[in-house]
């Protein structure tokens, strides 16, 4: 009745590159919570479908000493972020003891600044894998459901608190998106057993942080060996997703997990 009205809205930065290609928008009111979205949509054309020798493919695989191990030997360990989680836990202890109501609120910055300094370590690696010369990112599929119930899941809560690697993985694909590249999520079965350089599966391969093939005596980091493993099933998962794309209808992102991909998970170790 006054005119326009205009508000700040807080936004991913893909709104800002595809400013002015939107060809619908829609204004989800949730009441509950008091809060407006906004949903925007673009039409985008299809990727261009490259030969399979020339894409490039990295394979990532996440668990609790290394958070991210990729396929070209890159190690992303976890001991800064179990040091710093370490202090804050005592932190946290001696602020619950003493009860207090400041204590309270320090309480609570202190929560946020934790949150905070998981965040900026997912940031760092998302941002330093995706800036890579590959075009494909390959990880293993991370269903919710195991993720809430799994021990192992238990696991790395406990040893590294807010972390989680599925916030590493959004972070993964919204960047990805932003430069053009993909990433693309592969049925772990098998990725810690199976040797990467004869293909031979066996769960005596694995002896904790080493893997030594029973077959053919190759001995890598088990890290290291699953990432490369996930990166020989994330091309041909590529190349399939690719040429069935056509026929997938336009709600389906082709590109992401399934629940096809959420059998049994791959224990982080
Ligand atoms: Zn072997």
């Amino acid at each position: 009745m006054q005119g326009r009205l205009v508000y700040p809205v807080a936004h991913s930065p893909l709104i800002d590159k595809y400013r002015g290609q939107y060809t619908n928008a829609q204004l989800v009111i949730d009441e509950k919570k008091n809060r407006i979205f906004i949903m925007v949509q673009v039409n985008l054309p299809d990727k261009e479908v490259m030969k399979k020798e020339d894409v490039k493919v990295l394979g990532i695989d996440r668990g609790i000493k290394n958070i991210a191990v990729l396929s070209d030997n890159t190690f992303f360990n976890s001991k800064h972020l179990r040091e710093v989680k370490g202090r804050y836990q005592y932190l946290k202890r001696r602020l619950q003891h003493s009860g207090t109501r400041s204590a309270h609120r320090k309480l609570k910055k202190l929560s946020g600044r934790e949150r905070r300094f998981v965040r900026d370590i997912n940031h760092t690696i998302s941002k330093n894998t995706v800036s890579l010369p590959y075009d494909v990112f390959a990880l293993e599929a991370l269903n919710p459901a195991y993720m809430r119930e799994n021990v192992q899941c238990k696991k790395i809560r406990k040893m590294l608190g807010s972390w989680s690697p599925s916030e590493l993985q959004r972070f993964m694909e919204y960047k990805a998106e932003d430069a053009g590249k993909t990433v693309i999520y592969v049925n772990q079965k098998f990725t810690s057993q199976k040797c990467s350089k004869c293909g031979y599966v066996s769960k005596d391969n694995r002896h904790g942080s080493i893997f030594k093939c029973k077959n053919c005596g190759f001995e890598l980091n088990a890290d290291l060996n699953a990432s490369r493993n996930i990166e020989v099933l994330g091309k041909s998962e590529y190349f399939r997703l690719m040429s069935t794309s056509q026929s997938l209808r336009f709600n389906e992102s082709p590109l992401t997990c399934g629940e096809k991909n959420s059998n049994k998970l791959r224990s982080f170790s």
